[in-house]
């Protein structure tokens, strides 16, 4: 085979043959761009009514009783934690490994994250490691359906129910997606998760709480939605002026992204149909590669909808012990991008939970951890794919002669190249030492 384009030999796609529109997200129609225009030119970004019939349609297409739209996903995960009476002295059981984001909305509430650890198999939540750091504090249990597989949803809840523990999924990464035949976000008590404008389901800035339960939808409203105080309140419940929000907050939607979000709602099921066609074809074109493994949930019924991030297993072992770093920018430079290596950093080793003091709750009760080994070692097993949009074969074969490429050279003319490689695609590239 030809030499490898890291070390100098002829890229396998050129750069004037990469289809930027096969990885453009979102999707834009003409349906998106009058809808909030049409917000634009009524003065009506500050309004309810648009994002009202947004949370309609959300609830009906999630099959829950109740959305409420948020400013952000970070708002509406702190506003379902602070609903299921997350508290002073409680603590919430979440991944070391997922966005800051799953738990840091326990901070302010004056709760304690506990950190357990992942199935390196799955990246999601490890039951057992969970169950493990169960202590008669412990409220609720931050589960999160990480880089769009869905967590071990029968174990979890089995074991929410044993200890009587709340449940909050963070669907930030899998919107659409389902376990065992039943959607993610209609297992726990409630579910949040960000629309930001990278997610799967992607609006702006933007986030969804859905819940059955009418006391967290109250209790989600009371806390940053003063203009919807009066639809949940009674008078006996609040003397004086009710549009105070009983949390201080404000954490009210945009109109122009609920009005984004109604369009896209009408579309996100196709579109994401159209990923996992696309992506399950990559892998049909490399699943025989000994040492690189796609990372898809097994039981019937289950799916990866969006691929939002997705991550597959990179055994380096195989490779002559070259980094999935190294593999990483090997696979760029043969195709201008798109690939990417590790995942999130274990949140548990940063300070932000241990050393600082923000609100006045002590720093010491911030987080809890102890020994979190999957966690630590996983960011070095992990290759992330080109997220493929669009169901176009011809262009997907080039990625998949890229993978065929590098993996077949990478053992014997990688080893010991250090890190002079520039920046690729817009990819920022490894800082590695030899
Ligand atoms: C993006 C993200 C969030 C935060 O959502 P924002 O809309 O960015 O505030 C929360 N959890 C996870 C897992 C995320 O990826």
């Amino acid at each position: 085979m030809s030499k490898l384009a890291i070390l100098g030999g002829e890229r396998v796609i050129a750069e004037k043959d990469v289809d930027k529109g096969l990885f453009h997200w979102p999707i834009v129609n003409d349906a998106m761009r009058a809808a909030q225009a049409k917000v634009l030119e009524d003065g009506n970004m500050s309004g309810t009514d648009i994002a009202r019939r947004f949370e309609a349609d959300f609830a009906k297409w999630q099959g829950r009783k109740y959305a409420l739209t948020h400013n952000n996903g970070t708002n509406a995960l702190n506003a379902a934690m602070y609903a299921i009476g997350l508290g002073p002295g409680d603590e919430i059981i979440c991944t070391s490994v997922t966005y800051w984001a799953s738990c840091t909305g326990a901070l302010p509430l004056g709760a304690t994250v506990v950190f357990c650890d992942i199935d390196p198999e799955t990246l999601q939540m490890d039951p057992a490691s969970l169950e493990a750091r169960i202590t008669p504090r412990t409220k609720a249990i931050m589960v999160v359906h990480y880089m769009a597989h869905p967590a071990p949803m029968d174990e979890i809840m089995a074991i929410a129910k044993k200890h009587n523990l709340k449940v909050i999924e963070d669907v930030s990464h899998a919107q659409g997606g389902h376990y065992k035949g039943k959607m993610l976000g209609t297992f726990g008590d409630v579910a949040a998760m960000s629309l930001m404008s990278c997610k799967s389901f992607a609006i702006g800035e933007g986030g969804m709480l859905v819940t059955d339960d009418a006391e967290i939808y109250k209790k989600a409203i009371i806390l940053g939605h003063y203009d919807r105080i009066v639809d949940v309140c009674t008078d006996e419940e609040m003397e004086g002026p009710k549009n105070i929000p009983w949390g201080g907050l404000k954490n009210r939607m945009h109109q122009t992204a609920a009005a984004i979000g109604v369009e896209q709602l009408k579309k996100h099921d196709s579109e994401i149909a159209e990923i996992d066609r696309a992506m399950k074809y990559f892998w049909k074109g490399i699943e025989d590669i000994p040492g690189l493994k796609c990372i898809y949930p097994k039981d019937e019924g289950s799916d990866k909808a969006g691929w939002y991030a997705s991550r597959f297993l990179y055994d380096k072992e195989a490779f002559g012990g070259i980094s999935n770093v190294t593999f990483c920018d090997a696979l760029n430079a043969e195709t201008g991008g798109q690939f990417s290596f590790g995942c999130n950093m274990p949140l548990h080793l940063s300070s932000v939970f241990f050393d600082v003091e923000t609100y006045g709750h002590g720093k010491h009760d911030r987080a809890l951890s102890g020994d979190l080994p999957v966690a630590e070692k996983i960011n070095g097993m992990l290759l992330g794919e080109p997220w493929f949009k669009h169901y176009d074969t011809a262009k997907i074969d080039m990625y998949i002669e890229a993978v065929r490429k590098v993996a077949a050279n990478a053992a014997a003319d990688l080893q010991g190249i250090n890190d002079t490689t520039p920046i690729i695609g817009g990819v920022a590239l490894s800082k590695r030492k030899k």
